[in-house]
């Protein structure tokens, strides 16, 4: 079933709707569970020298990939198991977590929200492959909820680069996200991107609809950490 919300209440909540109704409102829900982007350097350490990664589905965004390859998380005091690694290799290996992962691996440091790719000042974790493990200095993140657009996207909906929107989603349960980040580029398919706890907090799954609304005050605050 695909939650959706009633025209009624999208105006009670200042729907993003301009007099002529000619902006878009509408984007697509896309949930990413826990995943890593790995080096090619930590590929070859966690699967094997001269390994690379194996395809088995393509994602929303245009040249991503979930991989056949899974590796075990391990800190101090917990192990999340089975962890699937995305594609494709990245300059820089990368962990992301839903903040209750992050309560299972019981880390010392807390864990920040970031987008991807920001990792200054995240913790590490160790990494455990089928061929050897890779002790992470930085890297474990929670990402940052976002849309991905085109530009012809971002047009359409008014809206440009990095701006902050709010998207309402959800039925029973419905939840208006704040400090939603705009990410407009080319390589990009529309899609706003979250992660399994706030999807759970709304009961929200991929494919479900999600609308813009008008950012009230209280989504106007100042988050200079997310996007420096
Ligand atoms: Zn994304």
């Amino acid at each position: 079933m695909i939650a959706t919300i009633k025209a009624e209440q999208l105006e009670a909540m200042g729907v993003l709707l301009d007099a002529t109704q000619s902006l878009r409102t509408e984007v697509t829900v896309g949930v990413s569970g826990r995943h890593l982007h790995v080096c090619q350097e930590h590929v070859e350490i966690l699967f094997g020298k001269g390994h690379s990664l194996t395809p088995i589905r393509g994602l929303s965004q245009p040249g991503q990939f979930a991989c056949e390859e899974q590796v075990n998380l391990r800190s101090a005091k917990g192990e999340i198991q089975n962890v699937r690694v995305l594609g494709p290799v990245r300059p820089e290996t990368q962990v992301e977590l839903s903040l209750t992962d992050t309560f299972r691996l019981k880390l010392d440091v807390s864990v920040p929200v970031r987008m991807s790719g920001k990792t200054e000042g995240s913790p590490g974790l160790t990494l455990v492959g089928p061929a050897g493990e890779v002790e992470l200095e930085r890297g474990v993140i929670i990402a940052q909820r976002h849309i991905h657009m085109t530009p012809e996207d971002a047009a359409a909906f008014g809206l440009t680069d990095k701006q902050m929107v709010a998207v309402a989603c959800g039925d029973a349960r419905q939840v208006v996200f704040g400090n939603v980040v705009v990410r407009v580029s080319n390589e990009y398919s529309l899609d706003f991107h979250i992660d399994t706890d706030e999807a759970n907090a709304a009961g929200v799954k991929t494919g479900d609809k999600g609308y813009l609304v008008r950012p009230t005050l209280s989504y106007q605050l100042p988050i200079t950490n997310l996007l420096g």
